[in-house]
């Protein structure tokens, strides 16, 4: 079966053989894609007039509730996007959960805050500033929706949640979709559009989705459009770098790779809630998606004397791991999701072990529960020790998208920072201390490069979100190598799909533009 393109309203078939998509357990092909012989740019034209403009004619409450119906609509057909995710990315119930149920809880998020904006169509900032000695000519700031589309370029391990964290806001803004899934799991993405599609909730061209390589994409985006690129750091320089891109000074968000840090406190000593807290999280984090998360934890900095002894508590809780055919009893991690993707960590392993020591997996004949190894994408996970702290090279710049992390002990406060920035600006950091002095010089001293840090005490215990969980309200990006993008924060989001213009002229016009707008405000409330 070869998987259809949506594009200008009608279902459009890729020409050629395409691309096949993978059982990443059994190697079996399970679809195709394609997307030669889409025209690109009519689909983005299309997207634009006919999508662009029936999605304003609504107010933002009107959008919301369209986001509602399209929650209600995915949580209907759970069961199948669960199949999905087990036959295409290897997923056991609980990855399944973490990418589909975490795209039901931000759409549905986004539909319940979309409601304080009301029947308004654009966001009105600050109050008016005087221009004149009298009231005769002022300004006043709006942020206006974009007349363009938002383009989405998503990476291959979270194709739900990928797609709706960031259409769910754009949406609501009142900006089409059009959305390119990386092709080795295009298939749920797609799955969820043509539901959304037959179900008749959004106009036509609203939300349009083309599978397969779509390699001219940049060619056609405007100035008036939106790129929302998320992916490795190499292709996110070359969407940079695109000419027209450049020349059309496209507004483009990037979601890059990152390397990102659990911390230990001096106090989360063996024996201490805040340590145990922090290994269950450190399993958890190498284990669920089998560490294909860009939020997952790559580097654990433990203070010197804590450091063998978490090695230890870590490989522990990981022997008890069942790695395998998620079909099979019991088995708790799945495979990467394609031989291609077991290839590259494999690569990226064999260099982290030039500077580490393996203390746990890392076992290249290591047999997987009820699947081939030969045709099968599974890596063991992987638990190193690195005691070359800021001098090693690998550990602070190689992501190995996979089950594997790194313990790198650190000597005091002031090293632990040093090599928490050494990931030269992560998306996560989470911090397992009640060391209320240590949180004082650590938090504001790497808040700069780290679009999230989570702080767990004995206090905070089981109660925390998860340092890889991105909560629809909360801020998701992070500066430098994660890309320097920002998304999510509640309806802060909606910032990106606006744009800012200041009206200046008599009250008049200015209270009448007033009349269709709500206060931006909202937007960080
Ligand atoms: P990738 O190879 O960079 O691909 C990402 C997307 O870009 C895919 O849809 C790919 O399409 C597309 N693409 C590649 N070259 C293109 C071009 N010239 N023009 C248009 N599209 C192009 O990344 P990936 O391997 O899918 O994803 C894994 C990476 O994503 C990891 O490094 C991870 O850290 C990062 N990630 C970051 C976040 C975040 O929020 N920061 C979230 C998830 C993942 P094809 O698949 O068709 O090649």
């Amino acid at each position: 079966m070869k998987l259809a393109n949506y594009v200008y309203g009608q279902w459009i078939e890729g020409a050629g053989e395409g691309t096949a998509l993978n059982d990443p357990v059994t190697g079996e092909a399970l679809v195709r894609v394609s997307s030669d012989g889409v025209d690109v740019a009519h689909a983005l034209e299309f997207a634009r007039t006919v999508g662009g403009a029936a999605l304003k004619a609504l107010t933002y409450e009107e959008r919301a509730a369209k986001l509602g119906a399209i929650a209600e609509l995915l949580t209907a057909k759970r069961a199948e996007y669960f199949d999905i995710s087990l036959r295409n990315s290897g997923a056991t119930e609980g990855d399944a959960a973490f990418d589909v149920d975490g795209a039901i809880f931000t759409v549905k998020s986004y539909a319940r805050a979309g409601k304080a904006l009301g029947a308004a169509r654009h966001l009105k900032e600050g109050s008016r500033v005087a221009l004149a000695k009298t009231d005769v000519f002022q300004a006043q700031h709006f942020l206006m929706p974009l007349a363009g589309v938002a383009v989405f370029i998503n990476a291959f391990n979270f194709p739900a949640w990928g797609l709706w964290e960031k259409a769910a806001p754009a949406l609501l803004a009142g900006v089409p979709v059009f959305v390119k899934p990386a092709t080795p799991t295009a298939w749920l993405a797609q799955r969820m559009v043509a539901d959304v599609v037959e179900a008749g909730i959004l106009p036509p061209g609203a939300i349009s989705i083309v599978c397969g390589g779509a390699r001219d994409l940049l060619d056609h985006v405007t100035e008036c459009d939106v790129v929302s690129f998320t992916g490795s750091a190499d292709t996110a320089a070359r969407m940079r770098t695109h000419p027209n891109v450049v020349a059309r000074s496209v507004r483009l968000n990037i979601e890059a790779d990152s390397v990102n840090s659990a911390i230990l406190g001096p106090d989360a000593k063996p024996g201490t809630a805040e340590f145990d807290l922090a290994v269950k999280e450190i399993v958890r984090e190498m284990t669920i998606k089998t560490g294909q998360k860009c939020t997952a934890i790559r580097r654990i900095l433990a203070p010197a004397g804590t450091a063998r002894a978490l090695a230890d508590a870590v490989s522990g809780k990981l022997a008890g791991c069942k790695v395998g055919d998620p079909r099979s009893e019991g088995v708790r991690v799945g495979p990467l999701v394609s031989k291609a993707q077991q290839a590259a960590a494999f690569e990226g392993l064999a260099k982290l072990r030039q500077e580490c020591e393996v203390v746990f997996g890392g076992d290249p004949d290591f047999e997987p529960v009820g699947a081939d190894a030969a045709v099968s994408a599974f890596v063991q996970p992987t638990l190193l020790f690195c005691d070359k702290g800021l001098a090693a090279r690998f550990v602070h710049d190689v992501e190995v998208f996979g089950p594997v992390a790194t313990i790198v002990p650190y000597a005091g406060t002031a090293d632990a920072i040093a090599i928490a920035r050494r990931g030269h600006g992560s998306l996560v950091a989470s911090v397992y201390s009640g060391d209320a002095a240590f949180l004082a010089e650590l938090v504001p001293a790497i808040a700069d490069l780290h679009g999230r840090v989570m702080v767990v005490d004995a206090a905070v215990g089981a109660n925390h979100t998860g340092h890889g969980n991105v909560m629809p309200t909360c801020l998701h990006g992070g500066p430098g190598r994660a890309g320097g993008g920002e998304e999510l924060g509640g309806l802060r989001a909606l910032a990106m799909y606006h744009r800012r213009c200041v009206v200046q002229g008599g009250p008049a016009v200015l209270d009448a533009l007033s009349r269709d707008a709500v206060d931006a405000a909202l937007l960080g409330a």
